[in-house]
């Protein structure tokens, strides 16, 4: 095993912490994840697909700069926090499919959907659209 270029997950708020609570309220350090470069910062275990999630978002981020201008897009702009959380989903779905049953995966990607157009997301997209999006993405 390669962990050495797995992430660190500190069981700790995120930087900046509380400038991200005042851009998502709903957000909570109890039930979210949250990457900010070069770490993972989670009160809870993360399962190896949640890994992948949070990985692609540090990939998207690429450094310590990147990830506040990163975080700084995504509050201002649902549209990139979408695109952002759909790349993740799509690629957390996909370990999950080599680890999980067809139901499991399947109830993942309900799931999903139910997540992207929460509160904890500041409604960026609707529970229909989400679905339809992650479904396409997740096709194969
Ligand atoms: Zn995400």
């Amino acid at each position: 095993m390669h962990n050495d270029s797995k992430p660190r997950v500190y069981n700790s708020p995120p930087p900046f912490w509380f400038l991200i609570r005042r851009a998502f309220p709903s957000a909570s350090l109890e039930h979210q994840i949250f990457a900010f470069y070069p770490a993972i910062y989670s009160s809870v275990p993360v399962s190896a697909d949640l890994m992948e999630h949070e990985g692609t978002h540090l990939k998207q981020q690429g450094s310590k700069l990147g990830a506040l201008v990163w975080w700084f897009r995504y509050w201002y702009s649902p549209g990139f926090r979408y695109r952002m959380e759909v790349e993740a989903c799509t690629a957390q779905y996909h370990k999950a499919q080599t680890m999980a049953s067809r139901e499991h995966v399947k109830a993942l990607l309900e799931k999903m959907a139910d997540n992207l157009s929460s509160s904890v997301y500041n409604n960026c997209v609707t529970r229909e659209q989400a679905y339809r999006d992650l479904a396409n993405a997740t096709y194969d």
